[in-house]
């Protein structure tokens, strides 16, 4: 039999429940369903100057009142710092990453040099073979990963296709920073490893954190999860939907007093071509779905169509 499928939501809990993360949560909820596999929710609450428990509580509310339920209990990414830094350690140990000690003036320096070259400003890789003892006295170092420095990474997208990266635009990458704590990019690779996540579906502005992703699945020698990058939402102008265009947030529709139903029905539709149903039950969205039928294309949020559909419960 093959592996059941796992899909997980992770959102940031910096703010409310937006649409586009309802939607997100939305289509790892239904793909889950369909397929009798599991939705796990991981908060991802490393930034502590953002991350607050009202937000967690807006998000795990807005998901409950939508009717998406998550197997499991909620996992905080923060509390798995130490699993991070012991994945970390480990590819330090077999040589994949290596400890940087470049100060921040350093830095700036080398991409400035890089721009006035015409290059891009990359790091340029320069603690990769230096020996400790060449260490400045009393600076922490970060971990940077090593980054193929040729040939291509591929991201095999469910939604955009065979996605190329050249390897040369990717540099030796922090995994580790200085105090510690681990990049967002590590963090989430380690998490969906150790959850058993086979599926990521997510917005494509995490299209390109994706090929440094799989730097690091490689790296560690773990499979790669099957990937599909929705695009983002637009708004009836085609600009990238924001809070000049209407509501955000899922709590303010139902407030508005618009109905789970409506609101599932409609986010559904957008980015997820079915035939010309504009009502659908619970049961028949989750047969009905499938990742290939994702677009590839912006879709637009259309606040009269909602409030039509509303208006059909
Ligand atoms: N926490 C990220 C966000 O809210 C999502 C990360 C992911 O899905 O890999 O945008």
């Amino acid at each position: 039999m093959s592996q059941p499928v796992v899909t997980r939501f992770a959102p940031s809990p910096t703010g409310y429940l937006h649409i586009g993360g309802a939607r997100t949560a939305l289509f790892n909820w239904v793909y889950a369903r369909k397929l009798g596999g599991k939705m796990l929710l991981r908060i991802e609450d490393t930034d502590r100057e953002r991350s607050t428990e009202a937000a967690v509580s807006a998000i795990l509310d807005g998901m409950s009142w939508l009717g998406l339920d998550w197997d499991g209990e909620p996992i905080s990414q923060f509390e798995r710092a130490d699993r991070h830094a012991e994945i970390a350690m480990q590819l330090l140990a077999q040589g994949k990453a290596y400890k940087c000690y470049c100060s921040p003036e350093e830095l700036t320096e080398m991409r400035e040099a890089a721009r006035a070259a015409g290059k891009p400003p990359r790091y340029d890789g320069r603690w990769r073979d230096r020996d400790e003892s060449e260490a400045p006295e009393g600076v922490k170092p970060v971990i940077r990963i090593k980054a193929p420095q040729s040939g291509e990474i591929v991201v095999e997208d469910q939604v955009q296709g065979r996605v190329v990266f050249k390897a040369q635009n990717l540099d030796d990458f922090i995994i580790l920073r200085s105090d510690g704590t681990p990049t967002y990019m590590h963090a989430v690779v380690v998490d969906d490893h150790d959850m058993g996540v086979t599926h990521i579906i997510r917005g494509d502005d995490h299209l390109t954190n994706a090929a440094r992703q799989i730097v690091i699945y490689q790296a560690l020698g773990w499979d790669v999860p099957v990937m599909a990058h929705i695009p983002l939402i637009h708004g009836p102008d085609g600009a990238k939907l924001s809070k000049r265009h209407g509501a955000m947030g899922v709590e303010a529709y139902r407030q508005m007093g618009y109905l789970p139903e409506a609101l599932r029905n409609y986010l559904a539709r957008l980015g997820w071509a079915h035939g010309d149903d504009e009502i659908f039950s619970t049961a028949q969205m989750v047969e009905w779905f499938s990742l290939e039928a994702l677009n590839k294309g912006a879709s637009r949020f259309d606040f009269v169509k909602l409030g039509n559909l509303n208006g059909h419960y």
